[in-house]
């Protein structure tokens, strides 16, 4: 029997038992298992992983244990660039595209807003997921461990948070995403461009009132809805108190976007009376 010590990092001490966090351990390891089978062996998700460290050096999924082995693992190190370090893939997690998993529809929505390509549909199976991510080099966002062990799957986030606005704020610190965050330039129905349109145009498409009171205007060409410009409404309502919240109440309830690093944002959809 080959046996070999493991030593996990941050938060991938989350996916051991109470007795395995935090400190080195050994364990027994099939005979010629490979890093990332016993890494997976033990309950983590090789996507989690971004460096494996074996006696020292920086190894690749596929090595094979020996007798004697000691492997350092540790998760993605966002902020510091190890790239000359890794050997666990090709390249480091910075595609910043995703696809969410069917029960992380909340999140999809909020990275929609954030600017962020995440194709996401409930009836999404797991097979699927696991094929337009490596197709499309698309990072899987899911709460199902299981998922991310799937091989094709080379980039995946564990999230751990369970409330959507967590969950944008998990991958905000997690991924760095606040650099590349491109608010209300996306559909959130769609997962396609915004563009601005001219009052003219979009006065034809919205309530009287909202057409005078406002000059900023998106629309998504895919599904022809018309939004406020982003700081628009929300502009308004500082500089007019109390008395732009009849009119907000008559544009419908506002979509909140709360990530860290930015001012609370407003976008509101605005339909024409039927
Ligand atoms: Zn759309």
């Amino acid at each position: 029997m080959t046996s070999a010590t493991f030593r996990f990092y941050e938060e991938l001490n989350d996916f051991l038992p109470a007795e395995r966090r935090r400190q080195s351990f050994t364990c027994e390891c099939a005979r010629a298992a490979t890093v990332k089978h016993m890494i997976e062996a033990l309950g983590i998700p090789h996507t989690e992983v971004e460096l494996v460290l074996l006696n020292g050096e920086s190894v690749g999924f596929e090595r094979v244990i020996f007798d004697g082995d000691r492997l350092a693992v540790y998760p993605k190190f966002e902020a510091l660039d190890i790239s000359p370090l890794l050997k666990v893939r090709a390249q480091p997690l910075r595609v910043l595209r995703f696809v969410a998993d069917a029960h992380l529809g909340g999140l999809a929505n909020l990275l929609r807003m954030s600017g962020f390509d995440t194709l996401y549909d409930n009836g999404f199976e797991d097979g699927e997921i696991a094929e337009i991510a490596a197709q499309q080099g698309r990072i899987v966002l899911t709460r199902d461990r299981e998922l991310l062990k799937r091989r094709i799957i080379s980039h995946g986030c564990y999230v751990h948070a369970l409330k959507p606005s967590l969950q944008l704020r998990e991958l905000y610190e997690r991924l760095d995403l606040a650099r590349s965050a491109r608010p209300f330039s996306l559909c959130i129905h769609c997962n396609l461009p915004l563009h601005e349109i001219s009052p003219e145009l979009a006065r034809s498409q919205v309530p009287p009132l909202v057409g005078a009171l406002y000059s900023h205007f998106l629309r998504c060409d895919a599904c022809q809805r018309v939004l406020l410009g982003g700081f628009a409404l929300a502009r308004h309502v500082c500089t007019a108190g109390t008395s732009a919240v009849p009119i907000a109440e008559r544009i419908g309830p506002p979509l909140r976007l709360e990530a860290p690093h930015q001012p609370v944002q407003f976008i509101r959809e605005v339909r024409k009376p039927a």
